[in-house]
């Protein structure tokens, strides 16, 4: 028999098919059992009353994979049919809980543990339709620019000897001794393209150093790129740019309104009929400051609230979510960016910015020889680094410009998605790379940790005593022997969550007690004190010796506000013998806690 997936499963009803998948949920109703399957094209509803069926599959967890063969009946339910009388061959059996609730319509986790989990996270029904969302855009982007543009793709190299445009957000690579660096868009190749076909386009990945923890920003992302030669007026950029916007959506309309609906049934709009609004940088801080009252007339870029209120207006005023601005500012543009004829301060540039965001940068290029190189020494850069894009001005340019518009900002605001890291496979930021956390080097052992805050002090040029003495269990007795006052002991406490079996560190001077319910507040979920065997097993650590040092451990580290008030701070640094007394500053300036009050007397 051949198999059938559960989007023609409607067409075969009162026939025997042959379905195969993953296990994804089993309801139990009484004595009915409703198994749903998982295939690449949704999911079916397999009715099992058999006992003997059923034991085969009791003991299952999700992600098995399962053939079943049955009777296909029409049902009221939402997949509109279901499967009877199933005959079930368990082909990979899971006996393995998993790691998390993927196959619930929504993942009942926060957005970290999402991401942690990443490989399975995707297999859900929702997260899934993101994707498969984005994988349509790009397609979309592509028969766009092929057959309506008649623009020829490039690819361009991803790892470049120079940066091509300046600036100080990119990543190295050793390139056999030498360093390269990878490029953060292909802007040079796609005009010295232009040079070859006119127009050209690409989907390629970027990399950008930045260092920002913003919901729109990763590190690596893909750009969709376009150039064009020989306009008449330059905004056909911008009709070329709004058209390709309308395509898409109208493209997502079409043939993925199942992955829509699946996301709640509504995405951007941008209706065929409304134009793109469009106003310069000015008129923009005008409306801005007429519609809020905020004024940022006088700086030289929008802010993202001010983002937010321009898309807002478009929407209020003619029912579009998008909004171009033009003319920005010289000093906010490269070299490349064409000056206007009347006014050599702005440009011939555009950003597109769609539901809140900015999705595009654009503009008119310079194209004349001349032109370019005064274009350099205005950023003061050095026409050496550019000899091979600069030859093609030399050997004749047509006026022209284009776009770089991200698939991961335009999949989010599309989608109405609320952090870029949800339009991203395996996103990469500055803590995660690839989807997974950046593994921070962690201490073990009491020796290894003051060894390492040693070290640190050292390295700073901080001032510290260290001490060794007797064992001091308790504070009163660390303090006699350090010859320190009680109030500058600063105690360390380890905590597990409740909920999420998390340890946090929690550190308040020596003569107070902690107040778990500032604590509770503070993290979320109710706290209770790490047994001290667990504490030895995974730091290596005593309690009492424990330092300040949460970090080291990889925690989540706390300072009560009233460490604050001593220059000074004494702890055990990891041993009960050892001692450290330093600056409570400097301490600060090492650990980078997070603060709040956490104690009671
Ligand atoms: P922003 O001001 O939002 O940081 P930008 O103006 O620096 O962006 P451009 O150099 O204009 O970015 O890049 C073109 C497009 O690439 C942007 O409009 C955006 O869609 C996308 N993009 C740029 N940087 C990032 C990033 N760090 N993460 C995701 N997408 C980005
Ligand atoms: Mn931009």
């Amino acid at each position: 028999m051949e198999r059938t997936l559960a989007k023609d499963l409607f067409k075969q009803i009162g026939k025997k098919v042959q379905v195969r998948g993953w296990l994804n949920n089993v309801r139990s109703l009484g004595k009915v059992q409703f198994l749903i399957l998982r295939d690449r094209s949704g999911f079916i509803q397999i009715v099992i009353q058999e006992k003997e069926e059923f034991q085969k599959i009791a003991y299952l967890q999700p992600g098995s994979i399962l053939l079943i063969e049955g009777e296909v009946v029409s049902s009221n339910s939402e997949l509109r049919c279901e499967i009877t009388n199933p005959k079930i061959s368990v082909e990979v059996p899971i006996e393995e809980p998993s790691l998390i609730e993927y196959y619930k319509p929504k993942i009942p986790s926060d957005p970290e543990f999402i991401l942690d989990h990443r490989p399975l996270a995707l297999r859900n029904r929702e997260i899934a339709a993101v994707f498969k969302i984005q994988a349509a855009l790009a397609h979309a982007y592509r028969l766009f620019m092929v057959e309506k543009m008649e623009a020829v793709e490039y690819f361009a190299p991803n790892m470049i000897g120079a940066s091509s445009e300046g600036g100080s957000e990119f990543f190295s690579v050793d390139y056999f001794g030498h360093t390269a660096t990878l490029a953060q868009s292909s802007q040079l190749y796609k005009q010295i393209m232009v040079g070859v076909n006119e127009r050209v386009f690409a989907l390629m990945p970027f990399f950008r150093a930045e260092p920002s923890h913003t919901t729109r920003h990763l590190t690596e992302g893909k750009q969709f790129e376009f150039e064009m030669g020989f306009f008449k007026d330059w905004h056909e950029i911008l009709d070329i740019q709004e058209n390709c916007i309308k395509f898409i959506v109208d493209y997502l309309h079409t043939h993925h309104q199942t992955e829509i609906d699946t996301l709640g049934g509504t995405i951007v709009s941008a209706p065929k009929d409304v134009p793109f609004p469009r106003l310069t940088f000015k008129e923009a801080q005008e409306l801005y400051f007429k519609r809020t009252g905020l004024d940022e007339r006088n700086e030289p870029d929008l802010s993202p609230v001010a983002e937010k209120e321009l898309c807002k207006y478009a929407q209020e005023t003619y029912g579009t979510d998008l909004i171009f601005i033009t003319d920005w500012k010289t000093c906010k543009r490269p070299f490349y960016a064409y000056p206007k004829e009347n006014d050599p301060e702005l440009t011939n540039t555009f950003d597109l910015l769609c539901a809140g965001t900015e999705i595009t940068s654009g503009g008119q290029r310079r194209h004349i020889y001349p032109s370019m190189l005064e274009g350099l020494k205005i950023k003061e850069m050095d026409p050496k680094h550019f000899e091979d894009y600069l030859s093609i001005f030399r050997f004749g340019m047509p006026p022209h410009g284009g776009f770089g518009m991200g698939l991961e900002r335009l999949t989010m605001t599309l989608l109405k998605l609320k952090n870029i890291r949800e339009a991203s496979l395996f996103p990469s930021d500055p803590k995660r790379i690839a989807g997974q956390r950046i593994k921070a080097h962690i201490f073990f052992g009491g020796e290894n940790i003051r060894g390492e805050i040693i070290r640190l002090l050292k390295n700073k040029d901080m001032e510290y005593k260290h001490l060794i003495h007797e064992a001091t269990p308790t504070s009163e007795d660390s303090a006699r022997v350090r010859g320190t006052k009680l109030e500058e002991g600063v105690k360390s406490i380890l905590l597990r969550g409740k909920n999420s079996k998390k340890n946090y560190q929690f550190n308040i001077p020596s003569h107070f007690k902690l107040d778990m319910k500032a604590v509770a507040e503070a993290v979320g979920e109710k706290c209770e004190f790490e047994d001290p065997a667990v504490i030895e097993e995974r730091f290596g650590l005593i309690i009492g010796g424990v330092p300040p040092f949460g970090p080291l451990l990889n925690l989540e580290t706390f300072f009560d506000e009233d460490i604050k008030k001593r220059s000074q701070v004494a702890f055990n640094c990891g041993l009960l013998t050892e001692s450290i007394i330093m600056n409570t500053e400097d301490l600060i300036r090492l650990v980078d806690p997070k603060w709040g009050c956490f104690t009671k007397i």
